[in-house]
């Protein structure tokens, strides 16, 4: 058998045209949804990924805000921008690109985002609200695993999830949205004993590890569903994911690529919480 390949940009263009749409009938009567992207010092992946969003607004016809600030300033100047955004009309989402340089505490600059604006999901206000099963912003990859799984029409509730990574931002809240789509829940991480026989039990895994073909065909159970959240860089320059996808895809019923699988998802999922919080200041 080989599996059916989830095509991530695919799923995300169509769903970027949704959400144009919404936004072109409602807009008549409101302003467009507003995103400030803040990055701070001159990070050439950070750039990469700044630009992607701004083009992604364009697309759903969000209107982008981008605030440059210096890799030596001092982290008042950042909190003090983040003040003024929390308290801008315009604005509905806002996101600080991470990382942050090292006299910046993450932890605060995330936190001082007010959680109506917090489209990223990472304050503590969404993950509390996620832990209790609360409407919220969920961290965009996560969410867009969640997606994917959807759109392909895979049931799954009462399934076997392994999530193997335990990251604030990937492994952990795949644990939690799992879990709210009645899915059993194992997280596994570098600590966990005897991990293939844990990854083989498995009906859905999901690899968020950062090591490149981690994962691999013997760890699969045959008709496993296979999302690969890793991004690695190889010596050649290649982009590859924490899955031996030539191998796994063999014994898998579904398998993500990457590129193209869940990398594209993460920016739609953006778009799609800054829409929620357009709809929610508009009442639509
Ligand atoms: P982190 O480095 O924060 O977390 C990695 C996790 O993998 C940790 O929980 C770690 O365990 C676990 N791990 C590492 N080595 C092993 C091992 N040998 N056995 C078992 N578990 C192990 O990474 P992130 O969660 O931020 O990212 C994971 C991957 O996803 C990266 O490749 C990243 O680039 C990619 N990514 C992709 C995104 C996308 O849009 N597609 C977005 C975000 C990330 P422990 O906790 O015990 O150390």
């Amino acid at each position: 058998m080989s599996a059916k390949i989830i095509d991530g940009k695919k799923i995300s263009e169509e769903l970027r045209l949704k959400t144009a749409e919404a936004v072109k009938n409602r807009k008549d009567s409101v302003r467009a949804p507003g995103l400030a992207v803040i990055i701070v010092g001159n990070n050439p992946a950070s750039r990469i990924y700044v630009n992607n969003k701004k083009k992604a607004c364009e697309i759903c016809g969000f209107t982008s805000y981008e605030y440059a600030i210096s890799e030596d300033a001092p982290e008042a100047e950042l909190l003090s921008l983040i003040e003024r955004l929390n308290n801008d009309d315009g604005i509905d989402g806002i996101l600080c690109q991470l990382p942050l340089p090292s006299h910046m505490d993450e932890n605060k600059v995330i936190d001082a985002i007010s959680p109506e604006k917090d489209v990223d999901g990472f304050s503590p206000v969404s993950t509390g609200n996620l832990v209790a099963g609360k409407p919220c912003f969920a961290p965009c990859t996560p969410a867009g695993v969640v997606e994917m799984l959807k759109y392909e029409g895979i049931e799954i509730s009462g399934k076997h999830c392994v999530i193997v990574g335990r990251s604030n931002i990937v492994g952990k809240p795949a644990a939690l949205l799992m879990l709210q789509e009645n899915a059993t829940v194992t997280v596994c991480h570098s600590k966990t004993k005897d991990l293939a026989q844990e990854v083989r039990r498995a009906d859905i895994v999901i690899a968020a590890i950062g090591k490149a073909g981690f994962i691999t065909e013997d760890m699969i159970k045959e008709g496993a569903i296979v999302i690969d959240v890793g991004i690695n860089r190889l010596e050649n320059g290649k982009v590859t994911g924490d899955v031996d996808f030539e191998a796994v895809k063999e014994k898998a019923s579904y398998i993500t690529p990457v590129p193209g699988g869940v990398g594209p998802m993460t920016i739609t999922m953006l778009m799609k919480n800054t829409l929620t919080a357009w709809e929610r200041k508009f009442g639509c």
